[in-house]
């Protein structure tokens, strides 16, 4: 349950599209409204799941390494940064 005044707002309107609320749970009218911020929220929680399961496997999977590190350049720039460098090395030693 959300713990702003969004509890008391009808979501049934379109402002809610128009304004990014597709990319939040609030409400264009509450002051947590921060679409950007939350969406990276988001996609940080799901690259932090990826990466705790990728730590109990083999790393991260073939299949998921390009939208892995799409998403790290969308979020943690520096994070990107590195990973694209060590993949570099990695391809050099090929
Ligand atoms: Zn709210």
């Amino acid at each position: 349950m959300l713990n702003c005044e969004c509890q008391n707002y009808c979501w049934h309107n379109l402002d809610y599209y128009k304004t990014g609320g597709m990319f939040t749970e609030h409400h264009p009218r509450c002051e947590k409204f921060k679409p950007l911020e939350e969406t990276k929220n988001h996609i940080l929680a799901l690259i932090k799941g990826i990466e705790e399961w990728a730590g109990e496997e083999d790393g991260i999977p073939d299949f998921l390494w390009e939208e892995y590190k799409s998403a790290l350049r969308l979020v943690d720039n520096k994070k990107w940064i590195v990973v694209i460098k060590k993949e570099q090395e990695e391809n050099k030693n090929d």
